[in-house]
């Protein structure tokens, strides 16, 4: 969306995107706070990220970039404006801290965590690492600059297969998320054991682990279940399911299509299916159905993000013009996190998997506005 755009033409342009999930008298309030936010942005030369998790008004207009953490970490190291606002999570923000240390990096709310990157801490990492003597720690970027300052490379859900397979080592660390490293486990054919300060509860011998996991779970993927997915393909035979892999290796065993929010983002424009199921953060489904209004989608949408949902259309606008919530990285930790991320950004994601249906291959840049 344009930045100079007046009221009235973004008001337009959101109504014939959004008409069937947003309320006109809604988009004509937010109509009026874009405004603000597209001058604000001119004046301070900023540049703003939006994760595709980002509610519909706010995704489809002030964002610069919109597209996954993987993307949007590429456009943060890219940029050169003076201000980078993360609509996302927190760890996203610090993502960009790491990689563009010199630029204000802002995120609207101070409140926006993410159960996965509370899951683990540095300390945890520093033990595995005894534990496991010489294996390479990959972390998943939704960690703190902390635990990423502990890894060797880091990753997010479009490229972790392919990273942990770039690794030449038979033990790899792998965290914080136990449902992905199953699921990469599964994928590549390695034995994975989730790792426990109490021995007695890992269950397995140590012996052959190739994957080393831990055991945190995102608090929105952990939700849906092979139940819903049965009672949904029971209503709806002709239903093409997709499923982040931050879901249980269980449910990803039963879906169509596992890949990142990009890659089910593109799986949906690249197939013609007769309805969709995503098992993803609910915001977007929205975003996909303002996108492309000829495709149906169904709804499993109890599961809104807590942590996502905290940014908003005005804390956006109040960060823009108060400067706030500054992100920052202490310069040690920033330098050996930097380390951990610019490894992960020199290795392409591998095309996602597909189970039953052909798509193209995802382009590996996030989309612009
Ligand atoms: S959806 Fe899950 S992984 Fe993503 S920010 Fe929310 S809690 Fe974290």
């Amino acid at each position: 969306m344009k930045r100079s755009m007046t009221r009235e033409k973004i008001f337009e342009e959101l109504r014939l995107r959004l008409h069937d999930t947003v309320p006109e008298a809604e988009l004509w309030y937010k109509s009026e706070i874009i405004v603000q936010i597209n001058e604000l942005k001119e004046k301070r030369n900023a540049l703003i990220l939006g994760h595709n998790y980002m509610e519909p008004v706010l995704y489809q207009s002030v964002p610069d970039f919109v597209g996954d953490s993987l993307e949007l970490s590429r456009q943060a190291a890219q940029t050169d404006k003076d201000i980078i606002v993360f609509c996302g999570v927190r760890f996203m923000a610090e993502t960009a801290k790491i990689l563009s240390p010199q630029k204000t990096v802002l995120v609207p709310s101070a409140k926006a965590g993410c159960s996965l990157a509370d899951g683990i801490t540095a300390q945890d990492v520093r033990w595995l690492r005894k534990k496991y003597p010489g294996a390479p720690v990959v972390a998943y970027v939704n960690t703190t600059a902390e635990v990423k300052a502990e890894a060797d490379i880091c990753c997010t859900s479009a490229n972790a297969s392919a990273i942990v397979q770039s690794l030449l080592s038979e033990t790899i660390i792998f965290v914080p998320d136990e449902y992905m490293a199953r699921n990469i486990a599964a994928e590549t054919g390695k034995h994975v054991v989730l790792a426990s300060l109490h021995p007695a509860d890992e269950g397995e011998t140590q012996l052959d682990v190739q994957l080393v996991g831990w055991h945190a779970r995102c608090e929105v993927h952990e939700k849906f279940t092979v139940a819903d997915l049965h009672a949904i393909r029971k209503q709806f035979p002709d239903v093409v399911i997709a499923a982040h892999p931050e879901c249980s290796p269980e449910v990803i065993a039963e879906v169509d299509f596992s890949g990142s929010t990009t890659a089910m983002i593109r799986y949906v424009e690249n197939t013609t299916a007769p309805r969709y199921l995503l098992l993803t953060e609910c915001s977007m489904a929205d975003n996909i159905v303002a996108a492309n209004p000829g495709k149906e989608m169904l709804r499993l949408c109890s599961v809104r993000c807590p942590h996502m949902n905290e940014i908003t259309l005005e804390d956006t606008l109040e960060s823009l013009l108060r400067t706030r919530y500054v992100v920052d990285v202490p310069e040690p930790v920033r330098s050996r996190a930097y380390e951990a991320v610019r490894r992960m950004l020199t290795i392409e994601p591998a095309p996602p998997s597909d189970r039953s249906l052909s798509v193209e291959k995802p382009p590996s840049s996030s989309h612009s506005r």
